[in-house]
């Protein structure tokens, strides 16, 4: 479809893929502004139906723009799991696209656009570097950013660089943090998570095994989500008000964990639950003040300002600093 006749366009545009859990984003981005969007539903839960969709939305974008696949400055792909952006693959991914492993992404972006530069990246570090460059992190050198959401997504700036890790997994794994190693199992095999405590993955769960709440609050545990819980807060709806503290309570805890382990400015909260932003920060910001050890001064909380299009706009900052080393 791309190999429409274009006229020339002199910016420098690139495209952003966001390959979340449940929906998958789109964005063409100019200059760190997102000019062109579209998102789907995940298709299937094996990779290859989705690479397909992806396919079309981005020729369709960059023919409803008039950008040839040769003036881009590249694509970027976020991924959930944890992901090798050398080699270009998914080292390893749990409860999504399960195919992902074996899957050559190189020869893909090849075989679709040619020699159009391409860089890889979890999808939670992407919405780091995107907050750290353009959102709320754009005045600091030591940030983390939590997203939470389907999982529990980190990642981490430290002294101006973003971290990696020799495995690539450094800072990226706040969501498998053991608040308590008792507690329930995880996806990734462990005990207690932060995600296996208080993400929408395990909210249901989560409900149903609380002997505090109500028995018909427990019977219809599959039908809660963040949203609709902090909308009952607002009511002061006893049961929901017992689900967010709790969850509240996880969150600050992993956030203690965070600060401890890589000392940031601020921590960047995003992900869908931060609709009830101004209910939800003030409240961590009080549990983290008083069960962090900060000497130095008491570090800041504050809400992601790209929200859902982090990862997006943190795919096109690598695609600039990969265009500069070049
Ligand atoms: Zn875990």
């Amino acid at each position: 479809m791309y190999r429409k006749i274009f006229t020339p366009n002199e910016q420098n545009s690139s495209i952003g893929i966001d390959m979340g859990g449940t929906v998958i984003k789109i964005g063409l981005v100019q200059a760190g502004k997102i000019i062109g969007f579209q998102s789907f539903p995940v298709v299937s839960k094996t990779i290859m139906p989705n690479l397909q969709h992806i396919e079309d939305v981005v020729d369709s974008l960059l023919v409803e723009n008039n950008i040839h696949p040769s003036q881009l400055l590249g694509i970027g792909l976020a991924s959930p799991g944890i992901v090798d952006p050398v080699r270009k693959t998914i080292i390893a991914i749990n409860d999504k696209y399960e195919d992902a492993k074996e899957m050559d992404f190189s020869a893909w972006i090849k075989r679709n656009w040619d020699n159009v530069p391409f860089c890889m990246d979890n999808d939670a570090r992407a919405a780091t570097l995107g907050e750290w460059r353009y959102g709320a992190g754009k005045s600091y050198d030591n940030v983390v950013v939590v997203t939470i959401g389907t999982g529990i997504g980190t990642g981490v700036v430290i002294d101006g660089k973003p971290l990696y890790g020799k495995h690539f997994q450094a800072g990226s794994l706040g969501g498998h943090f053991v608040i308590d190693h008792k507690g329930r199992r995880c996806t990734c095999g462990n005990k207690g998570c932060v995600e296996a405590l208080a993400s929408s993955s395990f909210l249901a769960e989560i409900i149903r095994s609380d002997e505090t709440l109500s028995c018909a609050c427990r019977s219809q545990a599959d039908t809660y989500d963040f949203n609709r819980l902090f909308a009952l807060w607002r009511e002061g709806d006893a049961d929901a008000v017992a689900i967010c503290n709790a969850c509240m309570d996880v969150w600050a805890a992993g956030i203690v964990n965070y600060i401890h382990a890589y000392d940031p400015e601020v921590v960047i909260l995003g992900g869908g639950v931060m609709q009830s932003a101004d209910i939800i920060i003030p409240r961590l910001q009080e549990r983290v003040d008083a069960l962090a050890w900060c000497p130095s001064g008491k570090v800041r909380l504050t809400v992601s300002e790209l929200g859902s299009n982090a990862a997006i706009l943190g795919m096109e900052y690598k695609l600039l600093a990969l265009n500069e080393s070049l």
